[in-house]
């Protein structure tokens, strides 16, 4: 037997946008699987999941993985929330994705999540000086260089934590905004995807700690003429992977046009001040799809109009959307 640190992650109950909260539990060793992890509780009334009187909530673990930063024999536990009689927490989105999902399961969709997000140290972006604006943007996107890039130090060692975690990301870039950045996790499917977002998210917040700096997930952080910061979700079933895989996502398309309110009002907060119609954007009061089309409010790849298979991209979720929210949206729209 040996003890080792479990750092037990939740979400709250804050709206319309909830946090990232967690402790740490002291659990006795070796872990093999979900069932050697203890459920646990907190004290949902100081995160607005329960009042004072009755504050007692449920914490239970649903996905773990290494911890990288204490090291790899300690672990990063993904925790649902539950009420006192077991059942899922007002706050718990992840309890219907995974009841969705299951009962779509003969569609093995599949998810790839862009996840934006800005820096900042103090009150200012990172790489905005203490007063006025930086250079318009046109350089900072994938750029190189001191005058174009801003938190290079804090990304590289957020992407080497991920893969010592064993998350599935995808890559990382610079975005358009000076110190925006952007990772993405998958493909995978729901609510994989989602419980990887989260633990990535908690990282990047915890390792930004260290550098004294901070994250935000902010949609349109910079009034004006800069790129706001979006979680475009790419997006397939086995059918639209297959061959005839055009056509069922061009139905798709179809059917989230029909349902875009729907979509929207899950999706996150202040999206409005984000999908403008400029900085590669489509007005949230409008729908249309295209190849290749950053435009848009569905994008298809080039590269999946060239194979007639593949997958699109829902660029609408913002950077803040709650993937449970998102995912168990556009499988039900998309798979009933
Ligand atoms: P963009 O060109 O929009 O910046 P990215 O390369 O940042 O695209 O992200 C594309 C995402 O799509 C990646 O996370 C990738 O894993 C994911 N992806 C690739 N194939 C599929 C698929 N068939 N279904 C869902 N997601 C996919
Ligand atoms: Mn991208
Ligand atoms: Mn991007
Ligand atoms: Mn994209």
């Amino acid at each position: 037997m040996s003890k080792l640190k479990a750092e037990y992650i939740w979400i709250d109950g804050y709206t319309p946008t909830a946090n990232l909260r967690s402790k740490t539990k002291i659990v006795e060793g070796p872990v093999s699987d979900l069932g050697d992890l203890p459920d646990w509780a907190f004290d949902g009334s100081s995160t607005e999941q329960a009042s004072g009187d009755n504050s007692d909530c449920a914490l239970k673990p649903v996905f773990y993985v290494p911890d990288p930063i204490r090291g790899v024999d300690n672990l990063l536990v993904m925790c649902e929330v539950l009420n006192a009689d077991g059942s899922p927490h007002a706050s718990n989105t992840r309890a219907a994705c995974t009841d969705i999902s299951s009962k779509h399961s003969e569609h093995d969709s599949w998810f790839g999540i862009e996840q934006e997000y800005t820096f900042y140290n103090g009150t200012n972006p990172l790489g905005f000086p203490s007063k006025g604006y930086p250079a318009p943007q046109g350089q900072y996107y994938c750029g190189v260089g001191t005058k174009n890039v801003f938190g290079r130090d804090i990304v590289e060692e957020h992407l080497e934590l991920c893969l010592q975690a064993g998350l599935e990301i995808a890559g990382i870039n610079a975005e358009v905004m000076p110190g925006q950045w952007e990772f993405q996790v998958g493909p995978l499917g729901a609510p994989e995807v989602g419980d990887q977002l989260w633990i990535a998210r908690w990282l990047l917040h915890r390792v930004a700690e260290d550098y004294e700096v901070t994250v935000t997930l902010e949609p349109k952080p910079v009034k004006g003429d800069w790129n706001g910061a979006g979680a475009h979700t790419n997006f397939s079933t086995k059918a639209m992977r297959e061959a005839g895989g055009y056509d069922v996502i061009v139905e798709a398309c179809e059917k989230l046009g029909k349902n875009i309110d729907k979509h929207i009002s899950v999706y996150g907060d202040k999206n409005d001040e984000r999908l403008t119609g400029l900085h590669e954007t489509a007005k949230m009061t409008e729908f249309f799809y295209g190849v290749s089309d950053r435009g848009a409010s569905i994008r298809i790849p080039r590269a999946t109009a060239n194979d007639g298979k593949g997958y699109l991209e829902d660029r609408h979720p913002p950077a803040n959307r709650e993937p449970y929210k998102v995912c168990a949206a556009l499988i039900e729209t998309t798979c009933s």
